[in-house]
């Protein structure tokens, strides 16, 4: 169905799908070799009943997007598995996510196999044991991409992982449909046409590079650029220069480390016409200090979780002066409420859960269906994220309810202490949690990453706290630390942090 939907729809076009490391591959070659590697697989990857899902191993590449065609033309689940992942994760997502086969390249098959391959539990697809120059032999008599199959939008296509921010990553269920209806609510919010240009540099697993970029520009034959490795400002530059890329998707710490790139004026960002970012708190001080520097550029807030495929809102760049702070309203297809705790509709500027509805909501956690019950309830997602409305329906995100602190019977979020904290001249990265305190069930505690050479004290960082937060509201303690554990996509893992 998705497959159908992209790569069918664009065959036997000469234009740009893809560009990776200097070199283009254009919709008709993507294709053929999405093509012949479903040939392969068909006849390589014959699997026991109960495992049936099957690993893509590949860091963000043109490999990645030829296994996932090759995999969803198998009408099989994707399960992506992290590169970076330690051994004992990669293990629980193979047994947990029922893997028999994973799809790798040699640059990172070893990392697979000995443990992992040993004892006979997994079997490895290695792309380049069968690499080929054009043309590709597809020694098929039918093409599948053409024949729809009734009832498949409702399939899952993919297994896409949580970031893991409050707890282990869960793995999300989408369906064809799902995504398909994300896609479009995309193309439709920011409004996104065949001539842009995305430029990837999330892992293409996180459900926002995965559906927002990389399943959506393919599916309007627009072109994706994959940064190689890891995110740099410079290699950002460089490559919206080089490549003419019109738009980019982030979570605000890459976004962030623009701000103080000193080069940054001397690149022509003259193509960029977007810059989204999401997944965290973007604090509204330094935004506007962005905007200034790159006045050209629409910065969209965007709010979203992997359960909903994972874009609920956005804030578009007409507003984001005006409405400052807020995640915007629901995109095209999205249903959204804020309830209070009565479970009737706040009223303005009271706090309440958003709660979301539309067909780009997850079918449930795979092999959970306790806690799928506990999010989806008549129909709507329970998102757990708290939020209030102005009087013109804009969305203003306030927290997370697993993260509230109670603190002598008053409810604290983090995530604002958190925002006041990171426009300190002087802070880098932030995480305040509540900590235990036999007086007032729990204090917040404040864990801070200062900038480089910055010589800034922890009592200092305290006063300015004080200076600004109401009394209960103040870190009992700030904690100086030289990081802070971070999830695969750049956010800080919140439940990994040890006082
Ligand atoms: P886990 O559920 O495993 O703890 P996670 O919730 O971080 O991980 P994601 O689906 O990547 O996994 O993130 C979704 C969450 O990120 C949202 O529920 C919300 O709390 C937060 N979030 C998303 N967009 C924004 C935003 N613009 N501003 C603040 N927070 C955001």
């Amino acid at each position: 169905m998705l497959v159908r939907d992209i790569l069918g729809k664009w065959r036997s076009s000469g234009r740009t799908a893809i560009i990776y490391k200097g070199g283009k591959i254009s919709y008709r070659d993507l294709y053929e070799q999405c093509n012949y590697y479903h040939t392969l697989l068909q006849r390589t990857v014959t699997s026991d009943e109960a495992r049936t899902n099957i690993g893509i191993f590949l860091p963000n590449s043109l490999d990645y997007a030829i296994a996932y065609f090759a995999v969803s033309l198998l009408g099989r689940i994707i399960v992506p598995i992290h590169v970076h992942a330690k051994l004992r994760e990669m293990i629980s997502t193979i047994d947990y996510c029922d893997v028999e086969w994973v799809i790798t390249n040699c640059g990172h098959k070893s990392k697979l196999t000995g443990p992992l391959t040993g004892t006979g539990r997994l079997k490895i697809f290695d792309m380049d044991e069968y690499r080929k120059e054009p043309p590709y032999d597809r020694e098929r008599e039918t093409d599948e991409i053409g024949q729809a199959v009734p009832g498949q939008e409702e399939n899952v296509a993919i297994l896409l992982h949580t970031s893991g921010t409050t707890s282990y990553p869960k793995r999300v269920m989408l369906t064809h449909k799902n995504l398909l209806t994300n896609i479009r609510s995309n193309i439709h919010s920011l409004k996104l046409t065949e001539d842009d240009r995305t430029l990837i540099s999330l892992p293409m697993s996180f459900g926002y590079c995965h559906t927002a970029q990389f399943l959506t520009h393919l599916y309007l034959g627009a072109s994706i650029v994959i940064m190689d490795g890891i995110f740099t400002p410079h290699k950002f530059c460089q490559q919206v220069q080089e490549d003419k890329v019109t738009n980019f998707t982030a979570v605000p710490s890459f976004i962030l480390s623009l701000l103080s790139y000193q080069n940054l004026s001397q690149y022509d960002l003259s193509s960029l016409r977007i810059l989204c970012f999401g997944g965290g708190r973007m604090p509204a001080e330094k935004l506007q200090q962005l905007q200034k520097k790159l006045p050209h550029i629409g910065f969209v807030q965007t709010y979203g979780q992997t359960e909903a495929s994972p874009r609920i809102t956005c804030l578009l760049p007409g507003d984001s002066r005006s409405k400052a702070g807020s995640v915007g309203k629901p995109i095209p297809g999205v249903q959204v409420r804020i309830i209070n705790t009565s479970g009737t509709d706040a009223a303005v500027g009271e706090v309440g859960e958003i709660i979301v509805k539309g067909d780009n909501v997850m079918k449930g956690y795979y092999k959970r269906p306790a806690e799928t019950a506990s999010v989806i309830r008549n129909g709507w997602l329970y998102t757990g994220d708290l939020a209030r409305y102005d009087e013109e329906k804009y969305i203003y995100l306030v927290g997370r309810k697993k993260n509230i602190i109670i603190s002598g019977g008053l409810n604290i979020y983090p995530e604002e202490i958190e925002e006041l904290l990171l426009s300190h001249p002087a802070v880098k990265e932030v995480c305040v949690k509540g900590e235990e305190n036999s007086l007032l069930g729990e204090v917040p505690v404040a864990y801070i990453v200062p900038k480089e050479g910055s010589p800034i004290r922890e009592d200092q960082l305290k006063r300015f706290c004080i200076d600004q937060l109401d009394i209960h509201k103040v870190p009992r303690r700030v904690q100086l630390v030289k990081s802070l554990p971070k999830t695969h996509s750049g956010k800080v893992q919140r439940y990994a942090i040890k006082s």
